[in-house]
């Protein structure tokens, strides 16, 4: 910033300072700035963990603030090149990446071994494999930066998850030591495709066929959108000949670029999308031709173990969502707090600090949700039955409201820039387009609410389990007023009631996102109470809470002022210092 301050014009005379004039995040470290999260990690990581990843956590802030940001906006301007034959006329189709894709895949690959990182030890210098909470913070801190690339990095990590879990011992001999491999060079990374033209959201109209023909699995078919679509292994959803019609008869397969003896597999990628976001990441359709594949597990409960992965992935969603939030955060304070207007910063201004408000209470959210539900799965992965209970509707829910969540905060974000905040020299216009993508794959937010309605919470019960986590951790947070845990306790009782009658009532579907947003939020203002009343932390996650209540649990009055409290939380949540519990139970009605 302090060079962009002094630059000199051709003309010898100095700049005004563009960091003055046009403040941006470009050099700052994404996880110094993030006082939300260095406080909540070593409550939901522990403290040894933390203590070891820390200086993880640290240098991949810097890295995001930096030469991974420098990266993702020249990758971005230089999207993926389809080759669809060699010079030779055979069908040898490559894709082309710039350099900068290259460099970045060298840093998640590579150094940080996103793919890796939660499957075996050796990481990070870590001498088991990284807990959940750690594997998605590292997630979230990438994201800040690069988004389009974590669809390869996640989809590699939860293929090997899906193979370690599912293949015979055999497949995994085979491809284990391929995709879990840290050299970037000889490193197998895999993939996910599911939806074909009749439809990704009915997976049962799935038209691709497998036939099994002298001894292997050939299959025939067109797939319709393939993100990472020259991954070395895609897991894919295929109707062995003769099997049932809907999603009983498909079964999971894994399908390698290469073959045993080198050559080319059997499909071709036909083209790469026009994308409006995650320009950076080729997303093509492919056609398959007799391919190759292997069977994955057991051949009747192909979507069954394929939904294990649409999990995986809708939680990292979850968190990608947080992270492009909370980016458009950080560039919207930097502006704030920089640019002046009419004598003054802007920040001053009382309509734009509800602005401000406005972007950080879904940025705030979105964390303490992320955080809870990677903590869940680690305690899940450590056989508690009621954590996994717990992680069945965490995950759609963070998956549905950060998402949609994240379109409005980029185009908050956006405004807060003013007109630089339109130009594709800034990462306003990139996350703006990028914001869009949440709603869609791994299920739009219709049917991930009506998977949190009618089989979250309809068929597993699971939000009786999450309630009475949320009933014990308001017990413990004794140091916040109990009037305002009460009403927390009240929301949250009536949330929980809203959402089992629109589940047992068909005739209410309509109603499935209103229910599914109601459980968020009063799931994330229970938490953040929670979490502010821990010992040490900033108590303005109480504040943010109270927000919650107000805005996003109550009835408003359309025609009568918010009231003078709100500007006295504007104060303290937009404060540049840590606040005390004290200063804000004034405020905890
Ligand atoms: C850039 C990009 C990359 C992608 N990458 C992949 C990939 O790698 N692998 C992969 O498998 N897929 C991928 N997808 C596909 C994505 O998952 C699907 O687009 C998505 O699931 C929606 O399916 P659809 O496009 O067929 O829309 P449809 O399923 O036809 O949905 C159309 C509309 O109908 C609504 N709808 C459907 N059913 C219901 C219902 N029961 N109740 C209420 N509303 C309903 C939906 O919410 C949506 O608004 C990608 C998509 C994009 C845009």
């Amino acid at each position: 910033m302090d060079a962009l301050a002094s630059h000199k014009q051709l003309d010898g005379t100095t700049d005004r300072g563009a960091a003055e004039l046009a403040p941006d995040c470009a050099g700052l470290s994404f996880y110094a700035l993030d006082r939300g999260l260095r406080d909540l990690l070593p409550l939901y990581l522990g403290d040894r963990d933390f203590r070891a990843l820390e200086p993880h956590f640290d240098r991949l802030g810097a890295l995001a603030g930096g030469r991974l940001d420098e990266l993702a906006r020249i990758a971005d301007r230089h999207p993926p090149v389809l080759n669809p034959r060699d010079r030779f006329g055979r069908d040898e189709d490559w894709i082309d990446y710039h350099a900068a894709y290259r460099e970045m895949e060298a840093i998640a690959f590579g150094d940080f071994q996103f793919h890796a990182m939660s499957h075996r030890a050796g990481t990070l210098g870590m001498d088991h494999p990284l807990p959940a909470v750690a594997k998605y913070t590292l997630q979230y801190l990438f994201v800040q930066a690069e988004f389009g690339l974590m669809c390869p990095i996640s989809v590699t990590d939860t293929s090997i998850h899906l193979i370690r879990k599912f293949a015979s011992k055999e497949l995994q001999d085979y491809l284990l030591p391929k995709m879990l491999s840290g050299d970037v060079a000889t490193l197998w990374k895999g993939t996910q495709f599911m939806t074909e033209r009749t439809g990704g959201s009915d997976v049962g109209a799935i038209e691709t066929a497998a036939r099994h023909e002298d001894g292997e699995w050939r299959l025939y078919g067109d797939k319709w959108f393939c993100s990472h679509a020259d991954a070395d292994v895609a897991l894919l959803l295929a109707r062995p000949e003769g099997a049932a019609s809907g999603t009983k008869g498909l079964a999971l397969f894994a399908l390698p670029r290469r073959l045993k003896n080198g050559r080319r597999n059997a499909y071709r990628i036909v083209r790469l999308k026009d994308k409006l976001g995650t320009r950076s990441m080729a997303s093509g359709e492919i056609s398959l031709n007799g391919a190759v594949a292997y069977l994955v597990g057991d051949i009747d409960a192909g979507l069954k173990q394929m939904m294990e992965q649409v999990n995986l992935s809708r939680l990292s969603h979850g968190v990608r969502a947080a992270a492009m939030m909370r980016r458009c955060l950080n560039e919207a304070m930097v502006c704030a707090r920089r640019r002046k207007a009419f004598g003054q910063t802007i920040c001053e201004f009382p309509l734009l600090r509800r602005q401000l408000l406005k972007i950080a209470l879904p940025v705030e959210q979105s964390l303490s949700m992320f955080l809870f539900s990677a903590h869940a799965m680690d305690r899940a992965n450590a056989g508690e039955a009621d954590a996994a209970l717990r992680l069945r509707i965490l995950t759609p829910l963070l998956k549905f409201r950060a998402c949609r969540d994240n379109i409005t905060a980029a185009t908050g974000a956006m405004e807060v820039r003013g007109g630089n905040g339109y130009i594709e020299e800034w990462v306003n216009p990139r996350l703006v387009r990028d914001a869009h993508i949440g709603v869609l794959w791994e299920g739009t937010s219709n049917i991930n609410a009506l998977d949190i309605i009618t089989r979250a919470v309809g068929k597993s019960r699971a939000h009786r389990q999450l309630a009475a986590t949320l009933e014990k951790l308001l017990d413990e947070a004794t140091a916040i007023p109990a009037g305002f845990r009460n009403r927390l306790r009240d929301k949250l009782k009536a949330a929980i009631k809203f959402a089992e009658r629109i589940a047992a009532e068909p005739a209410l579907e309509a109603d499935a996102r209103q229910a599914a947003s109601g459980l968020y939020h009063a799931t994330s203002a229970a938490l953040m109470a929670w979490e502010a009343s821990r010992p040490g932390n900033d108590a303005r996650r109480a504040l943010l809470a109270r927000l919650v209540l107000e805005h996003r649990l109550s009835k408003q009055d359309p025609l009568a002022p918010s009231g003078n409290w709100e500007g006295e939380a504007a104060e303290l949540i937009l404060a540049e210092r840590k606040i005390a519990l004290a200063e804000v139970n004034g405020l905890l009605r």
